[in-house]
């Protein structure tokens, strides 16, 4: 019903008409991957060859758009790292400590394959390279190929001395800092004199962010190398055999709980979102980590726990959305017309939160454990009408943004400029 009515003018940025061997990098976590997807079909639909390059557990995404597939064996999977993170146990500020100086590990492990990676993806002719700014293996192929490069962001667009950048670095902006580790990790993949900044902005012909201008809070700062060409949603109908009553959802008032694919949760707010339901007046969609088969077992029949969800088939159904504010649910909820209460966990996502409430499309909860009853008011409060007609609005902005037909076009002109 709010849906995102594609503006097919493609005359924002010219296309040319050479085709190209596109190599694609991204962080292997879901987060990164899904939002290139969209354009990787366009590409390809427009007679381009894009290959991935990414562990083997993307194949299930990334085939369908008809790129190739190309696997990276050895440490490469991300989602191995933070799986092996904490199975069902608490959230404390040390696991976020743990988890980003996880990251920063597995960074520095992938150095040593750099020189065979390039060998390799040059052996396939790539000519043009689209890059993660966060996959520096990405990135090192690119400057060692010396070809045109795009930087695909996944989030915020940042540039050095950006608040953005500033809010991530401070704790007391509500996110936690920074590690300095990443400069080394940085310094180790051959970026001179790095800041912070840096391993979220890749030195590119130009950058594609997959969300709007009004929801970028510093836009005046980008210009014109830099795309907002809105969200980029995957098509949904994927995992319909997770045996959902996805009748249910549309019929009755209805919530999608989820933390995302990083941060989980855990078995307390897993306890406060059912309780927070346990009268059986809503229908509870509920992704869970680890036990999701127990908790399904144990909670009341209007709850129904997963540890996989098709999110897009659900929260095209319900009503409301609770989210971590990942940058992917965030705007696969506003583009499929789903307000959110964002209970922000990390990084970004408190800016996320943040410009969501300024958005007017969802609530920001400033907790990241809220009590059952702060969670049901809120989602209480953002089924209303106000919230859908805010979305409305986005989608407006978001459809004359250009989506994955405009980012496709921002790539073939800079292969195009060489
Ligand atoms: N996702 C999914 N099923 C799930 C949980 C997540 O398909 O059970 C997808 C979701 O649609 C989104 C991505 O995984 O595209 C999560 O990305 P996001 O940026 O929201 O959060 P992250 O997991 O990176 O924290």
């Amino acid at each position: 019903m709010h849906r995102i009515e594609r503006n097919s003018d493609r005359s924002i940025d010219e296309a040319s008409t050479a085709t190209h061997r596109v190599a694609l990098f991204s962080l292997p976590a879901y987060g990164h991957v899904n939002p290139t997807l969209r354009t990787a079909r366009e590409l390809i639909e427009r007679g381009h060859d894009v290959t991935y390059y990414l562990p083997e557990r993307f194949a299930e995404v990334v085939e369908p758009t008809g790129a190739t597939f190309e696997r990276l064996d050895g440490d490469y999977d991300l989602m191995d790292h933070i799986d092996a993170e904490k199975p069902g146990t608490d959230s404390t500020d040390s696991d976020a400590d743990e988890r980003r100086e996880r990251l920063v590990r597995f960074m520095s492990g992938r150095l040593d394959a750099v020189p065979s990676l390039v060998d390799r993806v040059a052996g396939d002719g790539a000519d043009g390279v689209v890059t993660d700014p966060m996959c520096l293996w990405g990135r090192a192929v690119a400057d060692e190929l010396d070809v045109p490069t795009v930087s695909f962001n996944t989030s915020f667009a940042m540039r050095e001395g950006s608040p953005l950048i500033e809010h991530l670095r401070s704790s007391d902006g509500g996110g936690p800092p920074l590690p300095s580790a990443i400069t080394d990790v940085l310094t180790a993949f051959d970026i001179d004199d790095p800041d912070p900044s840096d391993f979220f902005v890749a030195d590119a012909d130009r950058s594609i962010v997959p969300l709007t201008r009004e929801f970028q809070p510093d836009d005046e700062s980008f210009g014109d190398d830099h795309a907002f060409v809105g969200p980029m949603v995957r098509a949904g109908g994927e995992q319909r055999d997770a045996g959902l009553p996805l009748d249910r959802l549309t019929e009755r008032p209805s919530v999608y709980i989820s933390l995302g694919t990083v941060v989980h949760g855990d078995d307390d707010f897993f306890e406060t979102c059912i309780d927070a339901f346990d009268d059986g007046d809503w229908e509870v969609v509920l992704k869970a980590k680890g036990d999701a088969e127990r908790l399904d077992a144990e909670s009341p029949g209007n709850v129904h726990v997963r540890s996989r969800v098709p999110q897009l088939d659900v929260l095209e159904r319900v009503d409301a959305f609770v989210t971590h504010g990942g940058m992917n649910s965030t705007m696969e909820s506003l583009s499929l017309g789903t307000p959110s209460v964002v209970v922000p966990q990390m990084a970004d996502q408190y800016l996320v939160a943040k410009q969501v409430e300024t958005s007017g499309v969802g609530i920001a909860l400033d907790r990241e454990d809220p009590t059952a009853v702060e969670l049901r008011d809120a989602v209480e409060t953002v089924s209303a009408a106000a919230y859908y007609g805010a979305i409305e609005e986005f989608n407006a902005s978001a459809g004359a943004a250009g989506g994955a037909e405009r980012a496709a076009d921002v790539i073939e002109k800079a292969m195009a400029d060489g």
